[in-house]
């Protein structure tokens, strides 16, 4: 016999639990279900903003959120962000915010927040199938039959939160939902990773493996910049990591050109005076090597690399060093180059920029081809920038959604 709901929710990750939540505490007599592929809901959320979870940011500008459908982006963050404290404050999460206005749980656990969820869904009576996989879904006589791995399941409203492609199968992100609705005509918008580790072309990263420093990173496609950010950059063997690479990682893949990062060491200081100082240095330091230029100036290896790349022997006098080789090094400082070949996959990345189309919905996130069809969180094209705005999507969309579906079934007898 199938299992009969008023609303069949795929996914416990952040959208999915959420919107439960919210939908059961406005309209308790509900019968609702998570159906989870994994061995338990909030994987994901478990493991996010290093295990302490960034759960969404004092500053909500637009310009940290990305989708082709910026309007109908802005509608669900205008009118569903407002609330997000308070939900949580309902759960017991007390909200602290560090100078960068990064929100997290005050415990500073990302368990913490996920125990909070999964005890709600419990008082609540929400029921939850895990290790319980959609294989496809199709609507008859005005329900949902979804048929999953284990049995079929019946539902007045669908809820597809089920995520995309980052962070891997491990943490329940195949994208095979996705594929679901993509074969059944959803418009979507190409996916790429996002907030990601940059692979590069240079074998200058792997002299400088393990140096981290302050830059200011530029992200350019031909002479256009795409991103600027600033913050401390990791060189690793494959490339470059760090806040920043992570930030202005979500333009790599959107677009074919040829990509380049160039590293600002001294975003404090204009080309000419880091010229006049450079010059100054080499009076005051005339009787050192080369390699010894950059002592207490640059982090020593990446010192050495500069003078290099600007053709200067190590060992030669810092007198040798020529006014032209002083600009060109003056130029790498402001500028050290570093061709971009990729990023490190979807398995690495946070959040996957693209996804179904916000245009195949009404302003409640219901399907405009499938009545009763609800979709919130990262399977949406919505993406963030690192701060806690992809939660902040997740949780804005479900209490979209909470109040979409509760309208929806109202109406439905
Ligand atoms: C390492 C890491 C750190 C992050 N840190 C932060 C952070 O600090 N702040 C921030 O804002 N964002 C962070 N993010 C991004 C954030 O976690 C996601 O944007 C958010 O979790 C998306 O929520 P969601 O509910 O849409 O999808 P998910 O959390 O991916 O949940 C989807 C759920 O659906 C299930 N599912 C999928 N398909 C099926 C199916 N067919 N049947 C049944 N179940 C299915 C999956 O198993 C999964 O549990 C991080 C991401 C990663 C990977």
């Amino acid at each position: 016999m199938p299992l009969i709901y008023d609303c069949l929710i795929i996914g416990g990750g952040a959208a999915g639990m959420c919107a439960a939540i919210s939908l059961k505490m406005n309209n308790p007599s509900y019968k609702i279900a998570i159906i989870e592929q994994l061995s338990r809901v909030g994987k994901k959320l478990i493991v996010t903003g290093n295990g302490r979870c960034n759960i969404t940011n004092a500053d909500l500008s637009y310009n940290s959120f990305h989708s082709e459908n910026e309007g109908f982006l802005k509608h669900i963050l205008d009118n569903y962000s407002g609330e997000t404290e308070s939900f949580f404050e309902g759960l017991g999460v007390v909200f602290t915010t560090d100078d960068r206005g990064r929100v997290y749980p005050n415990s500073l656990q990302a368990s913490s927040v996920v125990d909070a969820l999964r005890f709600k869904i419990e008082e609540l009576n929400i029921q939850v199938f895990t290790e319980t996989k959609m294989l496809s879904y199709k609507k008859k006589n005005a329900k949902f039959e979804v048929e999953t791995d284990k049995e079929i399941f019946i539902g007045k409203a669908l809820l597809i939160a089920a995520g995309l492609f980052s962070g891997g199968r491990k943490l329940g992100s195949d994208g095979a939902a996705f594929g679901l609705m993509k074969s059944s005509g959803y418009k979507t918008v190409k996916t790429t990773p996002a907030i990601v580790q940059l692979k590069t072309e240079s074998d200058i990263v792997r002299q400088l493996k393990g140096i981290k420093v302050d830059a200011d990173v530029i992200l350019k496609e031909g002479g256009k910049t795409l991103r600027q950010e600033f913050g401390e950059v990791l060189f690793c063997d494959y490339g470059l990591s760090g806040p920043p690479i992570m930030q202005v990682s979500r333009f790599v893949e959107r677009s074919k050109g040829a990509k380049t990062i160039y590293l600002d060491l001294m975003p404090h200081l204009d080309f000419n005076s880091l010229f006049e100082l450079l010059l100054r240095r080499c009076k005051t330091l005339k009787d050192r090597k080369a390699e010894e230029f950059f002592t207490g100036f640059l982090n020593k290896r990446l010192g050495q690399v500069i003078i290099k790349i600007a053709g200067v022997k190590l060992g030669d006098s810092v007198t040798a060093i020529t006014s032209s080789q002083v600009k060109k090094i003056a130029s790498l400082i402001k500028a050290l180059p570093f061709n971009v070949i990729g990023t490190t996959g979807f398995e690495n990345s946070q959040v996957t920029a693209g996804g179904i189309s916000l245009d195949e919905f009404n302003s409640s996130l219901m399907s405009v081809r499938e009545e009763g069809l609800f979709a919130a969180g990262e399977i949406l094209d919505v993406d963030g920038d690192c701060g806690g705005f992809n939660l902040q999507w997740a949780w804005s969309s479900a209490f979209c959604v909470a109040k979409g579906i509760a309208a929806y079934l109202g109406g439905v007898k």
